[in-house]
């Protein structure tokens, strides 16, 4: 995949942290790539694996980096998990892992939620932030003795960056609960297909005219590859090139950061 292709993609699903800033610091390219996808009548979304923040959230934390952002603009794991309950495991009460804005996300699009593990039909993991003891009791139980029950996470994450290193994000949680009943969730963040997927429906774009644009070659671009779309990796965030080097896993185009895009969106007009 070289410039040529590049331009002609038509959706842009852009990760946030690594991709579009560092922690709280924009890139100074972030907004006029942006600007420029839509006046050249190109679309974009953000892809965020991140289930503790709602999409309301996003878009308020972008536009305060200085990003104006809509909920729409965002495809969350919460997103995408909640399509599926919808579609495989519809009227169920659910047992919700979660912050409290992601239960009340859940309530908001019709899901039932249950604070009571007895009156629960599912399990579902997020990134919980306001994780207590009382709630991995609960888990636990649910899964050493209802083995029946389907579990879900909304993302695989191990850990969440943060200034000082990593804390334990979904996935280490589900990890702990794996050791207590050996059990594990049908994952639906990336790497799964099911958010681009979502938002190429959304957009009514086709996989080949769709671009997955990522720092991490293990959730981003493994994600743009089982959806299909073209996968662009950028040197931004966590990936260097000698990790790059060594993976199993190659991107369609590596770019040093996604201002590159914009550089090669300039010169079709130019
Ligand atoms: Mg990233």
């Amino acid at each position: 995949m070289d410039r040529e292709a590049l331009r002609k993609l038509r959706l842009f699903l852009f990760d946030l942290d690594g991709t579009l800033y560092l922690g709280e610091r924009l890139f100074p390219f972030t907004r006029s790539l942006l600007a420029r996808l839509r006046e050249s009548g190109r679309d974009y979304r953000f892809l965020t694996n991140n289930s503790s923040r709602s999409a309301a959230d996003y878009a308020a934390r972008l536009t305060k980096m200085g990003v104006p952002a809509v909920p729409e603009d965002f495809i969350t794991s919460a997103e995408a998990t909640m399509e599926y309950l919808r579609e495989a495991l519809p009227g169920r009460n659910f047992y919700v892992c979660g912050t409290a804005s992601l239960k009340a996300e859940f309530a908001r699009a019709g899901i039932s939620v249950t604070e009571d593990p007895d009156a629960a039909e599912g399990i579902v993991m997020g990134y919980d932030t306001e994780l207590t003891y009382r709630k991995l009791t609960d888990l636990s139980r649910l899964l050493c003795q209802r083995p029946d029950l389907p579990y879900i996470a909304t993302h695989p994450d191990l850990v969440c960056p943060t200034e000082f290193g990593s804390v334990p994000d979904c996935g280490s949680v589900c990890a702990m609960l794996e050791t207590v009943s050996g059990r594990r969730p049908l994952v639906i963040g990336k790497p799964e297909a099911r958010m681009p997927r979502l938002a190429m429906a959304r957009c009514g774009v086709a996989p080949e005219q769709c671009g997955v644009v990522g720092d991490r070659l293990y959730t981003d671009i493994k994600c743009g590859k089982n959806a299909g779309a073209r996968s662009i990796l950028v040197l931004s965030g966590e990936t260097t090139p000698e990790m790059l080097a060594k993976s199993p896993v190659q991107p369609d185009l590596v770019l040093s950061d996604a201002g590159e895009i914009l550089s090669a969106l300039e010169d079709e007009t130019s």
